[in-house]
């Protein structure tokens, strides 16, 4: 009989989960991470009283009941609703697309007024186009400019998508950008899912919480002492790099990475919002973020005297950087084919999470997809 039942490489919000999961069962489980603190990229450190979300702003939102009421038993969920602001060139509008964006844009205080803009723009594309003889989008440029006509395109889409692919939107595929849903309601509320908000106290909380009364190992790389962690575990639930795992040996998948420069200043309220886009191609960076918004509202606000802002810099990545976001093109999905047949053959071994998988996760399926595993 070996020491554990599993060893689960990776503390984030897979293995955290998948190890709560386990020690109901009766497992024995030891959780290993090669950084200096347990989960992930949800991973918060406390900055002046705010909880500054080290590896990018997280937003917990689902419309799974099953999934809610899970983290909510872990920690309770505070109110927080994503309502982004965009920033083109000073001025500034309301995301997602919505009543209010199109009064900001055009001045239009009805829906039909709104539609009616909205249709005369996509249509003078559309005219243009044919006269072009182009029937179908060629790029991302041309499927947005027939999905939300030119202003929308111009003024909120161009210059972030093109800071975030670094490409030119006329170089990037149609595929990208599906649908453009457009509200004729003044709702500013970013997602359609029923249930959204942040663990009271932060992320931490929900990890600790999952991680309670369980053995864990950070700074503990798992590839520095392979062989002892397969010898000591019955099985290894894997949530790093694939590719990593198999030693590179069709190649190395490629990521998109996000570099953050975090400052604290001495003002109680900076922008006035938790995540504000910067939607022009001059400025460098994405988004900023202002922490505390997150966590503190009304008079608490003012209570924190000073706050933590993020700007977020899209980058290319290379080793030895953060692996955020897959790139889901033709090579790396034939890469990342490659190593999941090997994976397949595995009998002791899980591979999950977004690094395991290589794919992108957000929060809520992941434990969705553990509660179904353990059913
Ligand atoms: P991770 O959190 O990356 O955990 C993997 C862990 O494995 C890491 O801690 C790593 O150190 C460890 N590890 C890797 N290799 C080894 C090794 N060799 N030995 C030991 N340990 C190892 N989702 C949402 O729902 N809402 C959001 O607003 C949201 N915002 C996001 C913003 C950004 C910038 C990014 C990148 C993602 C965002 N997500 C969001 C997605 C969310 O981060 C993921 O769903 C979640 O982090 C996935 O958890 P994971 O355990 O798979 O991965």
């Amino acid at each position: 009989m070996k020491e554990f039942d599993y060893i689960i490489v990776g503390a984030g919000l897979y293995g955290a989960t998948f190890a709560y999961m386990a020690k109901k069962a009766g497992k024995r489980c030891l959780v290993i991470d090669k950084r200096q603190h347990l989960g992930g990229n949800l991973y918060c450190e406390n900055i002046e009283g705010i909880n500054v979300h080290k590896y990018g702003a997280h937003i917990f939102h689902t419309s799974n009941k099953k999934v809610w009421d899970f983290v909510n038993s872990i920690v309770e969920f505070n109110r927080y609703t994503n309502s982004p602001i965009a920033n083109y060139n000073g001025k500034l509008y309301n995301l997602p697309f919505n009543m209010n964006t199109f009064h900001q844009m055009w001045g239009v205080n009805t829906p039909n007024e709104a539609l009616a803009k909205i249709e005369e723009q996509k249509s003078a594309i559309n005219s243009k186009m044919e006269a072009e003889g182009i029937s179908k989008p060629r790029n991302l440029e041309e499927q947005a400019l027939l999905l939300v006509g030119k202003d929308i395109y111009e003024k909120l889409i161009k210059g972030y998508t093109e800071k975030q692919w670094g490409r030119k939107c006329t170089d990037l595929p149609s595929f990208i950008i599906k649908r453009l849903p457009v509200r004729l309601v003044f709702d500013n509320n970013y997602f359609n899912d029923k249930y959204q908000g942040i663990p009271i106290g932060g992320y931490n909380k929900l990890i600790d919480g999952l991680l309670e009364n369980i053995e864990t190992s950070i700074g503990t790389d798992f590839f520095e002492n392979r062989s002892h962690w397969e010898s000591i575990a019955s099985k290894i639930i894997f949530t790093g790099k694939i590719d990593e795992y198999y030693d590179y040996c069709f190649g190395e998948l490629e990521y998109r990475t996000v570099r953050f420069e975090e400052q604290t200043l001495n003002t109680s309220n900076y922008q006035g919002n938790a995540v504000v886009n910067y939607t022009d191609s001059k400025t460098p960076y994405t988004r900023i973020i202002e922490h505390k918004h997150f966590e503190m509202f009304g008079e608490d606000i003012d209570k924190c005297p000073k706050t933590v802002i993020s700007k977020e810099y899209s980058t290319e990545w290379k080793d030895g950087m953060e692996p955020y976001y897959p790139v889901n093109d033709e090579k790396n999905t034939m890469l990342y084919s490659k190593y999941k047949s090997l994976a397949d053959k595995e009998n002791n071994i899980i591979f999950g999470g977004r690094l395991a998988e290589y794919k992108y996760y957000d929060m809520a399926p992941i434990i969705e997809k553990i509660i179904k595993i353990f059913k």
